[in-house]
This record gives C-alpha cells, structure tokens and sequence, in this order.
C-alpha cells in the first residue's frame, strides 16, 4: 500500500492565503485589521525565532502585529500588568503569552489573565472548558492544525476509531475533545496504559503526541489507519556529520509508511500548521468579539 503523505506545509499555505482574503473581508466592513499582540519575555533564542515567524506571517496576511518584548527581570506583576492592558485595548483582537517564561516567571496566573475571547493560544481554563463542553471559543492551535490535518484525508470521522498517545493540556486532551466532537470514538493513551501497541491497533486515526522519537513503530498501526505525528525531537544524526542532529516525529516514519492509508511527516507534517492556525484563532476571536459569525 502506498499512503498518502499529508503535506502540512502546503495545506498551512493554502490556509494562509485563504485567510488573507478573509482578513481583507473582515478590514472592508469593520474598519480596521484583526491584531495579534505576542510577548515575548527574555531572549531564548528558539522563542525569539518563534515570534519573529509569527510577526511575519501576521502582516504577510495582513493583520496588524503588535509585539512586546520585556526583559527577563521583568516582575510578575509587571507582566500580569501588561496581560491587563492588553485585554482592556480595543486594537488587540489576539493576546499571546510566548512560552516558556524564563525562571523565576509563574506562566499559570499570566495565562489566567487573558480576556478568553482574546485567547488565541486556547491556553485559558475558560477556553479548555469550552471545547470540553462543545461550545463556541477558541482551541489550541497545534490541536486545531491537526484536525484540519486528519479532516483533509477523513472528512467525516463519525464512528471511527480513534487513539491519541499523550494527554498534556497543550496537545494531547484537546485533540481528543475535537475528535469526540466529530463523533469519533476516542481513546486517550498515556504512559500507564497497558499493552499500548494493542491499543494503538484498534486505531483507524492514530495520533501520537507523546515527545519520545520513533516510539510508536508497525506493531502500534493496524493495516489503512490515518497517522498523526505531532511529535518534535531532535536526535543525533552522525551520519550527517560530527555534532550534527534531525528532526524527527514520535512516529517511526519509514516503518509505518507501508502500512498506513496516509501519515504526516516530521518534519513538514503538523508543525506547519501551528502558526498558520494561531492567524485563524486571530480572525475567530476578531469576529467573536464583534459578534460576527466565524466563516473561513
Ligand atoms: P508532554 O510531555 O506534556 O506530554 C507527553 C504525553 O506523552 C504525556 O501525556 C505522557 O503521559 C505521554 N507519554 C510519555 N511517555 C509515554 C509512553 N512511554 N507511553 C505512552 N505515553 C507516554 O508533551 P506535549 O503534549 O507538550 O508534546 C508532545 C509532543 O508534541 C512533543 O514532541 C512536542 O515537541 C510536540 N509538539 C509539537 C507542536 C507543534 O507541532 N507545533 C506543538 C506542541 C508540542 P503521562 O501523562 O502519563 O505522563
């Protein structure tokens, strides 16, 4: 069987461009731009390429990119104080919190301050609730770029079997919540699951969010399943050259590929998708806010 290899970058693409004419939309009856506020706490250099990215590809759509950069002294109270004035500004439509605060910083009570309808990262106990209860709000982006993932092969999902390996709040859960609300049915797998490859096999979408390379190998995929490697690691790679290393999934791609009806590939699978995704949240919450239905 040859599977369908899901390209996440092109799908993020395509989602991108049609953003840009709904954002264009969006600009011609109200006035203004959706606009993304991103803070960014210190200097983690992987962090500052994150929001430089996401800068970029907000204005590349056209929505309006307001960036804070505080240093790593900042106080807590200082940052919750920034999170404030943001949810009282009218020009801010998104609030992102990057993430990882350096130490001495408490994520926790930062993200609890965001206004919920600005919650563009889903992060919010409100937003989670949200999803958990099938209502109207806004979903993590990674969770959400999934989905769109697993939909662009399965459109309908209704009966299906599906497991997910791994149950942050991040990734894990809220991908499970999105599956059960297209009336999949779901099993959430962990680290104390027991005989996880059986379970793994009963997938007909299997979606693995686990942080551990190549962990979920050919025993863990039934013949036809629909593979979702969320997964990010980088390993060594001498065969690349001293010091040098690669990206790879949670998935062991070469040995699931003959098996699966379509997988992602790390990288250029799910990654992608995750910025593209926090612009949609962006337009979502600039039309929830104004009461306009949420379209594209
Ligand atoms: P976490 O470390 O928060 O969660 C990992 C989950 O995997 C936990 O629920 C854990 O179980 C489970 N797990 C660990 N070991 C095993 C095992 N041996 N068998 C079964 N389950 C196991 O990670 P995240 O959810 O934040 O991220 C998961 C992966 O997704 C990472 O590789 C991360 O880099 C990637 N990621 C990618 C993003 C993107 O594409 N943009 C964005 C976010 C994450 P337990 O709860 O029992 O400990």
């Amino acid at each position: 069987m040859s599977a369908i290899i899901i390209d996440g970058k092109a799908f993020a693409a395509g989602l991108r461009e049609r953003l840009t004419g709904a954002v264009a939309a969006f600009g011609a009856s109200v006035g203004t731009a959706p606009g993304l506020a991103v803070v960014l706490v210190g200097e983690d250099p992987a962090s500052q390429v994150y929001v430089r990215s996401k800068a970029k590809q907000t204005v590349e759509i056209g929505m309006r990119s307001i960036e804070h950069k505080l240093p790593a002294s900042v106080s807590q109270r200082d940052l919750e104080d920034l999170v404030r004035r943001l949810n009282a500004d009218d020009a801010v439509d998104g609030i992102l919190v990057q993430l990882p605060l350096p130490p001495g910083l408490d994520a926790t009570p930062v993200i609890a301050l965001i206004d919920p309808f600005k919650d563009v990262d889903g992060l919010t106990d409100a937003s989670a609730g949200r999803l958990a209860s099938g209502r109207a709000g806004l979903v993590p982006c990674t969770p959400l770029g999934a989905m769109m993932l697993i939909n662009s092969v399965l459109p309908d999902i209704a009966g299906a079997e599906a497991v997910v390996v791994g149950r942050s709040n991040l990734v894990g859960k809220p991908i499970a919540q999105l599956l059960l609300q297209q009336n999949a049915t779901v099993t959430i797998a962990h680290s104390r699951t027991r005989d996880l490859a059986a379970v793994c096999r009963r997938a007909d979408i299997l979606v693995a969010a686990v942080g551990r390379p190549e962990m979920l190998g050919a025993d863990h995929v039934k013949d036809g399943a629909v593979v979702i490697d969320v997964g990010i690691n980088r390993i060594p790679a001498p065969d690349l050259g001293e010091g040098k290393t690669r990206l790879v999934g949670d998935v062991a791609f070469d040995a699931v590929v003959g098996k699966a009806r379509a997988i992602t590939p790390v990288p250029g699978g799910v990654g992608p998708m995750t910025i593209a995704c926090l612009l949609r949240n962006t337009l979502t919450a600039a039309r929830l806010r104004r009461g306009l239905a949420d379209t594209a």
